[in-house]
């Protein structure tokens, strides 16, 4: 059965941003429906949407806010504030992305993420 399909566009439209590579560590990223279930090796790859500045930390659901990680890092780092380094790398990719930004300033929950 097919799940989440245009929650996983736009997860797979953030990810081509970043190249597919997760924003920590510089890794392929695998994507859902490349088979979480049918290809347990590629598990830990799983990408998700991980907020930059956690919730926790007063982090925003705000797409600015919002990277594409390896879900298995993404769970590591739950409650930790981004470094100067990070925050850089931040401004650059959402310099990247500034249109999709611009279209779903508006109303992040329309963007399903
Ligand atoms: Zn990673």
């Amino acid at each position: 059965m097919f799940q989440g399909g245009r929650r996983e566009g736009n997860l797979r439209r953030l990810g081509r941003f970043q190249g597919d590579l997760c924003f920590h560590c510089g890794g392929e990223m695998a994507y859902g429906e490349d088979g979480p279930s049918g290809n347990r090796g590629e598990r830990g790859r799983l990408a998700s949407v991980e907020h930059f500045v956690p919730r926790s930390l007063g982090g925003q659901g705000l797409l600015e806010n919002l990277v594409v990680a390896h879900r298995r890092r993404n769970n590591d780092r739950r409650s930790v504030m981004p470094d100067a380094a990070e925050k850089a790398r931040l401004e650059a990719l959402n310099a990247d992305r500034a249109e999709l930004l611009a279209e779903v300033r508006q109303d992040i929950s329309e963007f399903g993420l």
